[in-house]
Parts: C-alpha cells; structure tokens; sequence
C-alpha cells in the first residue's frame, strides 16, 4: 500500500475499501459509474467538484463561465462512456462575499449548460463556505449498456486516438498566470480554458463502432490520463509526441513565450477531448467514417502495448524525454 497523498492513492485505498456487490454495478475507477436498469439500458453517475482557489481564481472567471464550465466538466465524463447526459445535482457552498446578481450569473451559466446538453437540474444543495466556494455538480446519464466504453478494455495492439487539440486549456491558464495581452489568438485558448465543449456526439458515435475497445476523457493531460488507462487495462502505451494535436493559436503562442508546446499538450489539463483505443484492423475504417460525420480528423497519436504500466515517449521515432511531473492537489 502506497501511502503518499496523492489523488491516485486516495481513490484507490476507497475502492480497495469498498469492493462492489455485484459484478454487474461500475463503481469507483471509471469516469462514471455504471448501474444496468432490467430493459438493456444503464445509468451512469459522475460528481465533479470546482474549488476556488484550486480549480479557478473568483477574479479571473465569470460566474456564468464558472457554471457553464461545472456542468460541462461533467458533461465530458459522459461522454466519455458514449452515454447522454440527462439530470443531475448542484451543490453549492457559497462565502459571504457573493453578490445575488453573482449567484444570478452563475444560475445562467448553469442553466445555459444544461440547455446545451439536455439536462434537467433535479435538486442539490445550498451550504454556506467560510474559506473557499465549492461547486459540485452530480451528473445522471443513460445509454446502452452493452455499448458502454471502459478505460479497462484496451489491448495491447490498439492505435491511442484523440478528438481534438491538446494543450489548448493549458494554454489558456498560462496565459492568466503569467498575465499576457488578450489578442485573437489568446481569446481562443481563454476560451478553451473557461469554456469547454464536451464531445457528447463522438463519444456516443464512437462508442457505436466496432473496434472501440476503450474510451475516456482528457481532463487532466494525456500524461496522467494515459497512465490510468493503462493501469486499468493492465497494458503498456507508446506516444509519438510529434502526432500531438496542437492548434495554430498554440504553436503560435509557444514560439512568442518560449512555451514547450508538446509538453503541454502531455500535462496540461482539462482538454476535455476524448481518448480511443481501437483495434489496429479497424482504424482507418474508424477514422474515415469519423471524418465523414463530423468534419473533423481524428487522431492518432500512438499504439497500446504489452509492456505494463510502462508509457514511453517518441519524437520521430526517437526516445524524448519531457519534463511530466504530474498535476497533486495537495502540493
Ligand atoms: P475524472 O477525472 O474522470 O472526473 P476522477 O479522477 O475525479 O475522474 O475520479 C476517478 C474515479 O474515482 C471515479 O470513478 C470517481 O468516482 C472515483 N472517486 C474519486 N474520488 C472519490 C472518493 N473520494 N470516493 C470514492 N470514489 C472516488
Ligand atoms: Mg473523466
């Protein structure tokens, strides 16, 4: 038993504490849990927090983006099963600090993002803070349940996809840390940070398709989230960095600031895209069709292995080394 306090280790002395009762229920590991209703059809449940200080700086986002962006955050572990998102629960611990017309903002953003991915806000709950605001937003979604996509399923052999560009959130937060100019550039990355989209119709489309044999979403950078994929699903991973997605507006602004792009694009969090692995026969097929419906590439950026638990990084084939210390809450 590892005893470091880290996220990883915390979650999992609660799932060794906590075995589950039946081998049909989902329980802690996952991006959602998974709970099967008798018609073929399953629930999956998510709960993700946003914590001042810890996730966003009250002065640096709006209370309508900080809403919007509880309910997308969520929204994303759904997809991330290839289910809908349907209802869900917000809890709210609010200082003495917020103004109505604050909490007003933050009810349209939540609103806005319910809207926009066909939620119903059921219920939740209102606590007072005296440090920091926490918004926690639990999410009910529904979809197949033969159809639902796992992080435990890849297999040694499988082409690692993404459906979208890496880094861009990350970008976006540097941006406000080292307090850059707002330009067209930056405002796009801004965006991605305060404001992303989940990928609800890739992930359900995708987990559609014969050959997916593993899904989940990018929310805190390839590095971290490849590493649980690959403990899960008891394999090894090779990445070739030079496949990275990496938008214009990034490559851009890494050149102007002296940013390492790839690195970013490995630990920067909360892109929100989602990660594939498909069996190697089926691939292009995949990605022909996903092009053919969305308008957009899909992309490979490496290969599952046999060699477990080990992730190795290539630049054009060649041994790279970055610097990927990942993302500890507690530091
Ligand atoms: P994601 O990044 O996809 O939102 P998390 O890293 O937050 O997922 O959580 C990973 C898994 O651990 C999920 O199944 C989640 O429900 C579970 N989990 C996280 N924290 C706890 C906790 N304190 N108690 C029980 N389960 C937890
Ligand atoms: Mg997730």
């Amino acid at each position: 038993m590892n005893n470091t306090k880290t996220e990883e280790n915390v979650i999992d002395y609660f799932e060794k504490l906590f075995p589950l009762s039946s081998p049909f229920v989902r329980g802690i590991g996952d991006d959602c849990a998974v709970i099967p209703k008798d018609n073929g059809d399953a629930y999956v449940i998510t709960t993700d927090a946003l914590v001042e200080n810890v996730h966003f700086i009250k002065e640096q986002i709006s209370p309508f983006d900080l809403g919007y962006k509880l309910v997308a955050v969520n929204v994303s572990d759904v997809a991330a099963m290839g289910c809908l998102p349907r209802y869900c629960f917000l809890t709210l611990a609010l200082g003495k600090n917020e103004a109505w017309s604050w909490i007003q903002q933050l009810a349209a953003g939540v609103k806005q993002g319910c809207a926009r991915y066909g939620i119903e806000l059921l219920g939740g709950d209102t606590n007072g803070s005296k440090g920091a605001l926490f918004l926690n937003l639990t999410l009910v979604g529904e979809g197949k349940w033969d159809k639902i996509k796992y992080r435990h399923s890849a297999k040694a052999g499988d082409i690692i996809a993404v459906t979208g560009f890496l880094g861009d959130s990350y970008g976006g937060l540097r941006i406000l840390q080292e307090q850059l100019p707002k330009n067209t550039l930056s405002e796009k990355l801004l965006r991605s940070h305060f404001c992303p989209e989940p990928s609800v119709e890739k992930g359900v489309w995708l987990a559609s398709c014969l050959g997916v044999n593993a899904m989940m979403d990018l929310s805190d950078g390839i590095h971290t989230d490849l590493g649980r994929m690959v403990k899960k699903s008891q394999c090894g991973a090779s990445v070739e960095t030079s496949l990275l997605p990496i938008s214009q507006e990034l490559a851009t602004l890494s050149l102007n600031n002296h940013w390492d792009a790839r690195q970013m694009a490995l630990t920067g969090g909360e892109d929100y895209c989602l990660m594939v692995t498909i069996a190697p026969d089926c691939f292009e097929q995949i990605q022909r069709s996903f092009y053919e419906t969305f308008k957009e590439p899909l992309y490979p950026i490496g290969q599952i292995t046999d060699k477990r638990l080990e992730v190795t990084y290539l630049a054009q084939g060649l041994p790279a080394s970055y610097q990927l210390s990942p993302f500890n809450h507690f530091i």
